[in-house]
């Protein structure tokens, strides 16, 4: 049976030992680093930098922590995420949002380099077949995926396996695009934008969003850029009249997040990723959005497991017991105690990247949750 660690985010004593980020440093104590890490060796430690507007990240507080607690096992850890937007503009946002080199104390990485395009091609299944891997993640041999738990509009819940296939899959591969890269997984077909004339109030969001400045408005009607185009669907989800969209199949998403985590994984030894999901600050959306609302569920701590099914399967039961919070999204969206939260505000059947992950072997629902004194 797998073993998942937790960590309440209440505190009940005024003491560091019992803050989150004192009970992160004794969770990692008790977990024996040296078991899964070896002396000098590099760990990638995954996570997801945020946008400019999109501040409620996993804090570097918590960061730090974890690049500690690997140095003091003798490992040498960095900080990486792939390339959303312009890679120096991305470093940019990690920098505003906290995470730097000072703040977490290690070196801070781009894993597919400044364009987003060095990358390895990994095989991966029958929905992707072949994925671009960043070569940071696919090169190391060692990492930890530190996850924000939150709400998506296509995956409906977001932890580590989103983390995992979007975060470790570049957007673009040099030579074939969009269609080896994130985009495989937004998009079905040829993915070619749809732009209604008739329900486009010209608010320019789309144009505003797009991080290669590939949508431009020209006497009256919208284009794009097709070939450069990375199929990410930020410009459609930004448009509040639904005038944009893009060809898509979320269950067929949800499988393929699971499919490329599994290619992500693929490329590491047994034991040699550890898993860290940070249940605060849990918003309706994804952090690549360019804002982020309010938590739509109170913080209800951390999980750390070295099993990927298991510590998604432990967070999504956690979410499940929690109330919604008055003054959130899901206030508006009238979600009543007992509710499954996620669900009710995106409608998707989330469970099942679960499935497909425990049909690709990359974990086991049967697990123990183990909690810190
Ligand atoms: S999907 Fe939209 S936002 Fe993304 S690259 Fe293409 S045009 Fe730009
Ligand atoms: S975001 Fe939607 S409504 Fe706004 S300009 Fe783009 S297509 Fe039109």
């Amino acid at each position: 049976m797998s073993k998942v660690y937790f960590a309440a985010a209440r505190v009940k004593k005024w003491k560091y030992a019992e803050s989150l980020p004192g009970k992160l440093e004794r969770l990692l104590k008790n977990i024996d680093l040296s078991g899964y890490f070896e002396s000098k060796e590099w760990v990638a430690v995954k996570t997801h930098f945020g946008s400019e507007g999109a501040h409620r990240i996993v804090r570097p507080v918590f960061l730090k922590k974890v690049t500690e607690s690997l140095k003091m096992a003798g490992a040498n850890p960095f900080i990486t995420d792939t390339v959303r937007i312009k890679g120096l503009d991305y470093l940019e946002v990690a920098n505003q949002n906290g995470i730097n080199q000072l703040s977490v104390g290690v070196p801070v990485i781009l894993g597919d380099g400044l364009y987003g395009n060095d990358n390895i091609m990994v095989t991966s299944g029958e929905i992707l077949g072949e994925i671009a891997v960043a070569s940071v993640i696919h090169d190391v041999p060692a990492m930890v995926v530190c996850s924000h738990v939150k709400g998506h509009i296509n995956a409906g819940y977001a932890g580590a396996i989103k983390n995992l296939a979007m975060g470790g899959v570049s957007s673009a591969h040099r030579h074939c695009g969009w269609k080896c890269g994130r985009g495989a997984m937004h998009t079905i077909g040829e993915g070619k934008l749809i732009w209604d004339e008739q329900k486009c109030t010209f608010c320019y969001n789309c144009e505003e969003i797009c991080p290669l400045d590939c949508i431009e408005f020209k006497d009256g009607a919208m284009t794009y850029d097709n070939e450069r185009c990375w199929r990410c669907g930020r410009c459609t989800r930004v448009c509040p009249e639904g005038g944009l969209t893009i060809p898509g199949d979320d269950e067929l998403f949800m499988k393929a997040l699971s499919e490329a985590a599994a290619a992500v994984l693929s490329t590491f030894k047994p034991r040699k990723v550890l898993y860290i999901n940070f249940l605060t600050e849990i918003q309706p959306e994804c952090d690549c959005m360019p804002a982020a609302d309010v938590p739509v569920i109170q913080d209800l701590g951390i999980l750390i497991s070295d099993d990927l099914v298991a510590i998604e399967l432990a967070s999504i039961e956690m979410l499940l017991e929690a109330k919604p919070l008055p003054a959130s999204l899901a206030e508006d969206e009238n979600v009543l105690n007992g509710d499954d939260i996620l669900a009710k505000l995106h409608h998707k059947p989330y469970r099942l990247q679960i499935d497909e992950a425990v049909r690709l072997g990359l974990g086991s629902r049967d697990y123990e949750l183990v909690e810190l004194d």
